[in-house]
């Protein structure tokens, strides 16, 4: 059962195979056994999980069964689900409940969806191995010396660990990509807006967007059907008609099913920088593309070498404005002594948030202040416009564009915590996609040293049905994603 697709898993639900509770229920079991190796999620809540799978029960019971009902999904800790803690990774929120559902975590509900609880992930989404969570680092179910990636390395690890048949991510700069790619698993940043920000807590809100995380593009598909849609409350939802993400999938195909599809291959992403093992799997990747029928385009993004500086203005500043709501009167933490109101804010947030919050803080504050703003923050803005450029000049010669999704496979825990430089490095291939707002997936590509490699696809706006079809014929001809780590059995 816990190898078993979505589709799969809710055929097995609709045939009365098993009920969502006995499912719900094998999975608690899994994360009690499994979760105090992994520390990937934060909060379960067995009652509440078991309450929702009677209710998709009945609704299964009469017949009423959507293709997500009944099905036990885990949410990163950033989305506020009602009636559960959500803490963002951060001692500032270890106190937060939700009294309201995140629209991401509503429309589950309705599909019927069953929360089967929230997953760590870094403080505020900032950072590329999940040891930035106040509640310890998540460790990857491959290596468990190693970091699974992050931010969203709490659901990462629930899913490769089987510990969850999917996950919800969220993706400033790569972080459902990145701990995809150092998991074995599929994950989706959709183009921005096509899901609903609300009730997602905000780190950069100009690139932040949520996704699937699963064990196959066609899992991701189905996902995204129940994640997507406008949203009146999200001022930067995109008002389009809904559409069925999955719907290239079933399409008949022969042997060659993706003839007729250019690929680009930037030669930015095939120059130095890469890890060569993991090149020499993009690169066997290709190949196999080109045996489903693809044809590969040499193509250039001249300014992606600029795209991880150009972040690391926009992001802080971004969240150092988001972050100021953070004050210890409302809600969240307040520090225990004071001496007066200014001392109350100064002492909640030097005590309730982490040493990376602060760096991005500190980094936001001095690129928006006067006299800065201009050579810091307006000059990266302009660099972000020159990177959307770019790709949007590689869309008129290649339809989809390939490279790998991390330089390196998963890292040591603690290689690269003191080196935050190092650390904003493994972002080299996703931050881009973030700041040209684009559509981009992770999809498992072979192992090097045991340890588990992505690939990347990034595609124009609003092609995610592409990407998700470019990806599912991989898998079809492929069984690097369903390989598991052995230890959890
Ligand atoms: N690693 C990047 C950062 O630290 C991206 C994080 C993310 O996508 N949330 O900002």
């Amino acid at each position: 059962m816990i190898e078993h697709s979505l589709q799969a898993l809710a055929l097995s639900l609709k045939n009365k195979e098993i009920s969502s509770v006995e499912l719900t229920q094998l999975y608690l079991d899994r994360i009690a056994r499994y979760n105090p190796q992994l520390n990937a999620y934060l909060t379960v809540n067995p009652a509440s999980s078991l309450g929702q799978a009677h209710a998709a029960d009945e609704r299964l019971a009469r017949g009423e069964g959507g293709p997500l009902t009944g099905i036990p999904i885990a949410h990163k800790d950033i989305f506020c689900a009602k009636g559960w803690l959500t803490t963002c990774g951060s001692r500032m929120l270890s106190n937060f409940v939700s009294p309201y559902d995140a629209t991401v975590i509503a429309r589950f509900h309705a599909a019927g969806a069953v929360v089967l609880g929230k997953t760590n992930m870094d403080e505020f989404a900032m950072g590329s191995s999940n040891e930035t969570s106040f509640f310890g680092p998540v460790l990857n179910p491959w290596d468990t010396t190693r970091v699974p990636g992050g931010s969203s390395g709490g659901s990462a690890a629930a899913v490769a660990a089987r510990l969850a048949p999917a996950a919800t991510g969220t993706d400033t700069g790569g972080s459902i990509r990145q701990p995809a790619a150092m998991c074995n698993l599929t994950g989706m940043k959709p183009t921005y807006g096509v899901v609903s920000r609300y009730g997602m807590i905000a780190f950069a809100s100009s690139l932040d967007q949520a996704g699937p995380l699963g064990r196959s593009a066609a899992d991701c598909a189905l996902l995204l059907n129940h994640m997507a849609g406008f949203d009146e409350r999200d001022s930067t939802s995109l008002d389009r008609p809904a559409e069925d993400y999955g719907r290239e999938l079933n399409a008949a195909a022969g042997a060659r099913p993706l003839a007729g599809l250019k690929i680009g291959l930037p030669e930015e992403f095939f120059g130095e920088g890469c890890a060569p093992e993991v090149m020499h799997l993009v690169e066997a990747a290709v190949a196999e593309y080109r045996q489903l029928g693809a044809e590969t385009v040499a193509i250039s993004l001249p300014s992606m070498g600029l795209s991880v500086a150009a972040y690391y203005v926009i992001a802080p500043a971004e969240a150092s404005s988001n972050l100021a709501r953070f004050d210890g009167v409302r809600y969240g933490y307040r520090a225990p002594d004071y001496d007066d109101l200014a001392d109350m804010y100064c002492k909640s947030r030097a005590q309730g948030f982490g040493a990376e919050v602060k760096r991005r803080i500190l980094i936001g504050t001095y690129v928006l202040s006067h006299g800065y703003y201009d050579a810091y923050y307006l000059q990266a803005q302009r660099i972000r416009r020159l990177i959307a450029n770019d790709f949007a000049a590689a869309f008129r010669q290649c339809d989809v564009i390939i490279g790998p999704t991390s330089p390196s496979t998963a890292f040591r825990l603690g290689e690269k915590a003191s080196d935050p430089v190092q650390m904003y490095l493994s972002d080299i291939y996703t931050i881009a996609v973030n700041l040209a707002g684009l559509p981009g997936i992770s999809l498992p590509c072979g192992f090097a040293g045991g340890l588990p490699a992505g690939l990347q696809l990034i595609g124009d706006y609003f092609t995610e049905a592409r990407l998700l079809n470019v990806a599912h014929r991989y898998q079809l001809a492929t069984a690097w994603h369903l390989q598991r780590p052995e230890a959890f059995d």
